[in-house]
């Protein structure tokens, strides 16, 4: 992909209430393009991100053998009335249709997916089953200035399971926080699991929290793995471990990037879902929901993972694996070498399954190097006069200070080594 026809570039000007930083470095870099406080533009960087990160839910959902689906985000009033819900989710966004009808955008799809499934499921033979989307919610929040960490429109993927039982429910639950560990550490996040309060639903459900600076949740935590967040807790900093007797606990500022929990029968219940049993007893239905915010979790990254000068994106998540820089020359001869070296070194990675975004506009080499460290793609190779002297290119990594030639013949090979990098398609020796 050229850079000069890339739609959305890079920008020196920030939304006015971008104080935080994944805002900032998302919109300067040209990734999301802000339509009004907590609602953005995903623009062609920004989406492959997000395209990157969802794949990475996505498989992980696949493994724990849940199935995709794809619900409306428009709600008829009804559905909540069953569940009393209507007034009580205080971030719904209600709207009016023709002849006074009301209507929800989705912030959650309980009241969806309960009935759905009912519709289907009818033995105790059909059970457990799980079913998934990724899809955006809207949310009435009071306060969305953390750019992608808090939206009023979000991407989400929910997750919903249901068993005959509550130990079948707690099997699933456990595998589905180890697919929850694997999905941030894909991510690039470290990921730690928090007890926290269950809501209306139960006594507890677990959140997945990211440690950073500016992060709205408190966390109480022991190195241990003890940790509680702030409407739970019951312990505080300096505290010794209630868990091991032996760490002490500290206070840590996080983002929540993922919450599941268990729903009893909450659900189920208000819409009569029942599946015949054994001896054609009724039996009840146990339900969990699992959530993670695909966009959250890119902002998150970007709070965790960026210097001074930019993003660092971590390999699985970067909108291309490698920026090619041109340099132009005086000399045309020697401009046209370095444009066609660009060219069939472009084709080359691409074919052994390497995104390449080339720099290929005619502007010099400080705005260039500029650009690429702020969008922060992990590896930087550049072509110019003094590399190809040498018969080589430029190499550096976004996260490293040095450079280093690396020899053009031996692009390739290099790049099957590194292991930084993410592949559309394994080479037969990777
Ligand atoms: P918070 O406490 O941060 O408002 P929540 O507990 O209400 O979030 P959940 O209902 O648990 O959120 O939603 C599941 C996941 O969806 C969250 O863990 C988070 O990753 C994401 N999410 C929730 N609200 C937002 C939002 N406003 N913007 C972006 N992502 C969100
Ligand atoms: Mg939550």
């Amino acid at each position: 992909m050229k850079y000069s026809t890339l739609f959305g570039k890079t920008t020196k000007s920030a939304p006015h209430d971008a104080q935080s930083t994944n805002a900032r470095l998302l919109t300067q870099a040209g990734f999301i393009n802000q339509l009004m406080a907590g609602v953005y533009t995903y623009l062609p960087l920004g989406l492959r991100v997000l395209k990157k990160i969802q794949d990475i839910v996505r498989g992980e959902m696949n493994a724990l053998g849940a199935q995709e689906i794809y619900m409306p985000a428009l709600h008829p009033k009804d559905i909540y009335d069953t569940t009393g819900r209507w007034d009580k989710i205080d971030v719904l966004f209600k709207l009016e249709g023709h002849g006074e009808k009301e209507y929800a955008l989705g912030s959650t799809h309980e009241e969806v997916v309960t009935p759905l499934v009912q519709q289907y499921i009818r033995s105790y033979k059909d059970l457990p089953m799980a079913v998934y989307q990724i899809q955006d919610k809207f949310r009435n929040e009071p306060r969305a200035k953390s750019g992608l960490l808090r939206g009023r429109e979000f991407s989400m993927k929910d997750l919903y399971s249901f068993h005959t039982s509550e130990e079948d429910f707690l099997q699933f639950y456990e595998r589905a926080k180890q697919a929850y560990l694997n999905v941030f550490r894909r991510c690039g996040l470290d990921a730690m699991i928090v007890e926290a309060g269950g809501g209306v639903f139960s006594k507890f459900s677990h959140e997945f929290q990211v440690a950073t600076e500016n992060g709205e949740d408190l966390v109480y935590r022991c190195a241990c793995g003890f940790a509680q967040n702030r409407e739970i807790a019951e312990v505080k900093a300096g505290d010794p471990c209630p868990s091991c007797q032996k760490g002490i606990i500290e206070e840590i500022k996080t983002i929540e990037v993922g919450n599941i929990f268990p729903l009893k029968t909450r659900f189920t219940d208000a819409f009569g879902f029942k599946v015949a049993g054994p001896n054609n007893e009724m039996m009840e239905v146990v339900m969990g929901c699992y959530g993670i915010g695909p966009s959250r979790v890119m902002g998150s990254i970007v709070e965790v993972h960026h210097d001074e000068r930019g993003m660092i994106w971590p390999k699985q998540t970067a909108p291309f694996a490698v920026q090619l820089i041109s340099l132009s020359s005086k000399d045309a001869t020697l401009r046209e070498n370095i444009e066609e070296t660009c060219a069939s070194l472009e084709k080359d990675l691409e074919a052994s399954g390497v995104e390449v975004l080339w720099d290929d506009r005619d502007a010099g080499a400080g705005e260039k190097f500029a650009d690429a460290d702020l969008i922060g793609i992990p590896l930087r190779i550049v072509v110019s006069e003094k590399t190809l002297a040498e018969e080589s290119v430029e190499w550096k990594e976004r996260s490293e200070t040095q450079s280093r030639f690396v020899k053009l013949a031996d692009i390739i090979e290099e790049i099957n080594e590194v292991t930084f990098l993410d592949r559309k398609t394994k080479t037969a020796h990777a």
